[in-house]
């Protein structure tokens, strides 16, 4: 078999980026179409990366206090109509439940797009006093809105997610949580995804349907379009008013509760493949890598008695440090197939071990991010292997932080603007006049939308003027053509 022939099949990125975006997933066994139009299946390679995800965010979900439940799939029509701007919102992207076996049924029920509807009628049950309060939960669920162009985890109809929906007892702690939770996603981001964001406020505009505000985070991909990463809204009292969440406060006067809701999607997978990934494939932040190291022994002569029981024992070593690590000891494949193969892969570290090494007690370590070869004492791999792949951590934190900040412009004037975003893409930072017209113009002429307000404003803002206006600016806005 052509050592190069998976690194040749694959598009390069620079030539065609959607291309290369879909033969990846597919070729590298993230994912895989299902009969259903806009629907996918999640391999296991795939469902690996999100189970390292799901694991991340549950520790720090609950090191903040929170507990995870699950509620019904589905929503009777009734509920998901009480309040007006939601059921607005997600009217056109709802599944509708008709039949039972054999008989229609008499309510509709909506598959869930979100559970705010069905979660607050059962809050009202549970929510009595301020000493109920608050009422931190999560659930790790799946959701459906019917969307008309899908992308593998990236939009499609069926997706995986974690919603958070609490409780309190004043508009400051739901916002308080809300700010909390906005926080924790950049962490997660930053720290195991390796993807910088930006969080900030959404506009009226691009916020969720029945929130009094929403944050979101958001990344650059490669490509330079961004890219939205997780939500976190201030409800206020607006679920609470239609399915009557109310409870006794300290003064022992009847209050309406205060509500936030969270999520993060198997979306972030896709955020990892497109802000990391290269011309060869894959690349995997080690945090959230399926697997860390890959371990090839060089099969050339007596092999099986040298060096597969050395590249056995290290293998054992650093799993039993906690590594991701496989073995692949296969001869119907050649180490440079298998190079290749760990390469589009996206394995943060390939461990070659052969002759020669074993004669000087060494494996060559080689960095997926750099292709950087180091050697390390077999001797010392426990110690050596958990540097390595921090430092490669690090670096894929400090490339992409690198080309967001090439990719972040600032601009006075809408000509500016739009020649930026046609030949450049990015992030344009400019100054807006806080008015809708200007929102709608940028995203008519440019595809350009608000991505986020920074919670951060400089303080000279007000003298600036609007991008798209000229008029006196209100707030600085974070703009992009989005995913
Ligand atoms: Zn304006």
């Amino acid at each position: 078999m052509n050592d190069e022939r998976l690194v040749k099949q694959l598009t390069p990125k620079s030539e065609d980026y959607s291309k290369w975006y879909l033969e990846l997933i597919r070729k590298a066994e993230l994912a895989d179409y299902a009969p259903m139009k806009g629907m996918m299946v999640i391999r296991p390679y795939g469902y690996a990366v999100w189970e390292n995800m799901q694991r991340l965010l549950d520790g720090r979900f609950k090191r903040s206090g929170h507990v995870n439940a699950y509620f019904p799939l589905f929503i009777p029509e009734s509920y998901l109509q009480k309040e007006a701007e939601h059921v607005k919102g997600f009217a056109p992207e709802v599944a509708w439940v008709t039949q039972g076996g054999n008989e229609p049924l008499e309510e509709r029920l909506a598959v869930r797009p979100t559970s705010e509807a069905i979660i607050g009628p059962t809050y009202a049950k549970w929510v009595k006093s301020y000493r109920d309060l608050p009422l931190l939960i999560n659930q790790w669920a799946n959701v459906v809105r019917w969307e008309k162009v899908t992308r593998p985890f990236l939009r499609t109809t069926e997706f995986l997610w974690q919603e958070g929906h609490t409780v309190h007892e004043t508009y400051e702690d739901a916002q308080a949580e809300t700010l909390r939770i906005l926080d924790l996603y950049k962490d997660f981001a930053e720290t195991d995804l390796a993807v910088p964001v930006l969080a900030g406020q959404k506009t009226e505009r691009e916020k969720f349907a029945g929130a009094l505000m929403t944050y979101a985070i958001e990344g650059l991909m490669s490509d330079g379009k961004a890219l939205q990463m997780g939500t976190s809204h201030n409800l206020g009292q607006h679920f609470a008013k239609v399915f009557n969440i109310r409870f006794e406060d300290r003064a022992q006067v009847l209050q309406f509760a205060w509500q936030t809701s969270w999520g993060a999607s198997t979306r972030l997978v896709g955020a990892v493949v497109m802000a990391h990934g290269d011309d060869s494939g894959l690349v995997f932040p080690p945090h959230v890598a399926p697997v860390q190291v890959v371990i090839v022994p060089i099969s050339v002569g007596n092999w099986r008695e040298s060096v597969l029981p050395l590249a056995a024992k290290a293998r054992e070593d650093l799993a039993r440090a906690g590594v991701r690590v496989e073995l692949d000891a296969r001869e119907e494949f050649t180490p440079g197939w298998k190079f290749s193969e760990y390469e589009m892969r996206g394995v943060p570290v390939r461990m070659e071990i052969g002759p020669r090494d074993v004669k000087q007690g060494q494996a060559v370590l080689v960095r997926r991010d750099t292709g950087q070869k180091e050697p390390a004492p077999l001797a010392a791999l426990v110690e050596v292997v958990p540097r390595v792949l921090e430092e490669i951590q690090r670096n894929l934190f400090e490339r992409a932080l690198a080309f967001r900040r090439e990719n972040t412009r600032e601009v006075e004037d809408f000509a500016a603007f739009k020649t930026v975003m046609e030949e450049k893409r990015g992030f344009i930072e400019g100054a807006w006049c806080g008015d809708e017209a200007c929102e709608d113009k940028v995203k008519d002429e440019t595809m350009a939308t608000i991505r986020v307000l920074p919670l951060e404003q400089p303080a000279d803002v007000s003298r600036r003027s609007c991008v798209c206006c000229g008029r006196p600016a209100k707030m600085l806005a974070v703009f992009g053509r989005a995913y």
